[in-house]
């Protein structure tokens, strides 16, 4: 699927990019500091390491939350594998917060779920940790979600996790479900989110986790942790044992 790109001639993406400047369509918010695709592109070229990056597209979001519009600005990437797509919404309050602050923001690397982000399905806590995040990053002056769909399941994707909610059914926690369904226990990878949290000029962060593990993994990709802010959410019946688990098996600070 993936075709090697001459990085040093601009695609037609390029060509369209530069007929479409960002701030055509964009000019409220200033370009400095936000890398252009002919920029990642060129970065790409000197770093093997930057060649993650093929795509980069930013708007304004409204959203609705809780009965108010909140004003968001999305940053939309693409890897190169095309199928790994993130989306970076970052909010900034008040407008005392301009690109070229040195402020550091309140992050949540928030692994995509279909059951639970969009269906609000009861097995687990992502819902509520979404909610809470959001909720969290709209009253700071800077704070960022990095929405990551391909992490569905840990990263095993949505088959495997339904295949794995099935075996839980018959009694496995959902350590032992995924190893009895053939998977591994996480398969999350930190890269794309360190590299649109270095792009978009955040190399310290305060992050939303209760995962160590997501800790380590974006500190071994160069992103400062310069403290870790609990999310702590209501168990319910239903993911009350899936909770314990996380706490006992997986080190998840409960
Ligand atoms: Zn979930």
């Amino acid at each position: 699927m993936t075709e090697s790109l001459d990085l040093s001639a601009p695609t037609e993406d390029c060509h369209k990019l530069k007929q479409d400047p960002f701030d055509n369509y964009f000019p409220d918010i200033p370009s400095a500091g936000f890398p252009r695709l002919k920029t990642l592109r060129s970065t790409a070229a000197k770093d093997p390491a930057a060649e993650m990056f093929l795509e980069m597209a930013s708007t304004h979001l409204p959203i609705e939350f809780k009965g108010r519009e909140i004003e968001l600005e999305a940053h939309a990437f693409e890897d190169e594998t095309i199928s790994y797509q993130a989306m970076a919404l970052v909010h900034r309050g008040h407008g005392k917060v301009d690109h070229t602050s040195t402020a550091i923001p309140l992050v949540r690397v928030h692994s995509g779920c279909v059951t639970g982000d969009i269906f609000h399905s009861l097995r687990c806590d992502c819902y509520a940790q979404l909610q809470l995040s959001l909720e969290q990053i709209i009253n700071s002056d800077l704070g960022i979600i990095v929405y990551l769909p391909h992490h569905e399941g840990r990263g095993i994707g949505l088959v495997k996790k339904i295949k794995a909610y099935a075996a839980q059914n018959r009694g496995l926690d959902t350590v032992d479900a995924n190893l009895a369904i053939g998977a591994p226990i996480d398969a999350r990878d930190y890269e794309l989110p360190a590299k649109i949290l270095k792009h978009l000029g955040y190399q310290s962060i305060r992050l939303m986790s209760n995962n160590p593990a997501k800790l380590s993994a974006l500190a071994q990709h160069g992103i400062k942790i310069v403290e870790q802010v609990k999310t702590m959410t209501d168990p319910s019946q239903h993911n009350e044992r899936y909770l314990a688990t996380k706490r006992d098996r997986m080190d998840h600070m409960l």
